[in-house]
């Protein structure tokens, strides 16, 4: 089957006409399959979703659960059938529950990747390469000046900053999902065994990564009480970014702000954000993992979607690799 009778973008997102079903779309549909929770990807008020078990629990504590008319649990590496299409779900390493899915059907087999990583993250299963004749990448951090630094150095900078200046909050801006978990876990790898503090939002998902066996040590609320300001002098909090350019942030003694994020490789977005201590942490790959990826997979097409798309179909052309942009829209980094 030519690949894009198979698979081809659509207002509502990526469309699959034999099988009938979307992934990720951005508008309501009928049948929804889903690569991992974060908002862009995972929209509530679909008639009928398929996600790994980890998902479909992400968008029930999100949205509540009443998120889709009906949800079906998709097994790791465990192929199902969907009008006479073949689907499979296969870890994506960038979060929690996150997969790529494998579509296939008269002998092309596309894997959809969503976003993700090839580094170890001790929060999810690592990235599986699937073998595939199409693979559609993300390029959220697509050019080659993206190298992401090995996250044990950006952890053991923010660990030398609370140890030199135990007068100061340290106060880390992460995503609720993913990042957040992902920076506690490797704090804890890096031997901090003293309590973190965690912004309300962040709660209901640190519960239930914790409920999945992943370890974030002694966690608190980061609720001050009156007059006990400096209980948070030499402290670690973890907050989502939005919380930081509010009166929340400015309740902490003489505060540090820090912001994990694959961003802050750019200093001009550091600077902008007011970020003291940039961690440079991604949950997407960076240039380095795409273009192995893209090699591993074997795929004779790439489809490159959100994100920087001109430098790495450039570089698939000069690869001998056939490769187009998706265009498709919708999709913010909600995760970066
Ligand atoms: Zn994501």
């Amino acid at each position: 089957m030519k690949p894009d009778k198979l698979l081809h973008p659509t207002d509502k997102g990526l469309y699959c006409p034999p099988g009938d079903f979307f992934i990720d779309p951005v508008k309501p549909v009928d049948r929804a399959l889903i690569t991992h929770g974060h908002a862009d990807h995972a929209r509530a008020g679909h008639a009928h979703v398929m996600a790994t078990r980890e998902t479909l629990d992400i968008m029930g504590i999100r949205y509540g659960e009443n998120f889709a008319g009906a949800t079906q649990e998709a097994t790791l590496g465990k192929a199902v059938t969907i009008n006479g299409v073949t689907v499979s779900f296969h870890p994506a390493g960038h979060v929690l529950g996150s997969a790529q899915i494998a579509v296939e059907a008269g002998g092309t087999r596309i894997v959809a990747s969503g976003d993700y990583k090839r580094r170890a993250d001790p929060t999810c299963a690592g990235f599986e390469v699937v073998p595939c004749d199409v693979f559609i990448t993300e390029a959220t951090f697509g050019l080659p000046v993206f190298i992401h630094p090995d996250d044990g150095g950006e952890i053991a900078r923010l660990l030398d900053s609370v140890a030199r200046f135990p007068e100061r909050a340290h106060l880390v801006g992460a995503y609720a999902l993913g990042k957040a978990q992902r920076v506690i876990a490797l704090i804890r790898k890096a031997g901090y065994a003293e309590t973190i503090f965690i912004h309300g939002a962040m709660e209901k998902l640190c519960t239930y990564y914790r409920r999945q066996g992943i370890d974030l040590g002694p966690l608190a609320p980061a609720t001050i009480d009156k007059g006990a300001r400096d209980q948070f002098a030499g402290k670690i909090i973890v907050g989502p970014p939005s919380a930081f350019a509010d009166k929340w942030a400015r309740r902490f003694p003489d505060p540090v702000a820090c912001f994990a994020s694959g961003w802050m490789r750019v200093r001009q977005r550091a600077k902008q954000r007011g970020v003291e201590l940039p961690l440079i942490l991604s949950d997407h790959s960076d240039w380095d993992e795409l273009t192995q990826t893209i090699r591993d997979t074997g795929a004779s097409e790439v489809w490159v979607t959100h994100g920087r798309e001109e430098a790495l179909v450039r570089w698939c052309e000069l690869s001998q690799i056939r490769a187009k942009p998706l265009n498709l829209v919708g999709y913010e980094d909600e995760a970066e």
